[in-house]
């Protein structure tokens, strides 16, 4: 599974980093959300479609690989 950020989308409500922690990041200049890997790891796919889900922006993509 991958999971992506669109950073032309995101608007920082940090919504995502609350919702799942260990996969998604907020930049510290400007709050943005970043993951560290596309690569979601064994056992984080619930996390990362929570996530997503969880974004009012529909920034972030997750995809089935
Ligand atoms: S919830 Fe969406 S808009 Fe907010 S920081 Fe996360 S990706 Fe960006």
């Amino acid at each position: 599974m991958k999971v992506s950020v669109d950073p032309d989308i995101c608007q920082g409500h940090g919504v995502c980093r609350m919702s799942a922690p260990e996969l998604f990041h907020l930049r510290e200049e400007d709050g943005q959300a970043y993951v560290k890997s596309e690569d979601v790891p064994a056992g984080a796919e619930e996390a990362a479609r929570l996530g997503a889900a969880s974004c009012p922006e529909r920034a972030i993509t997750v995809r089935d690989t």
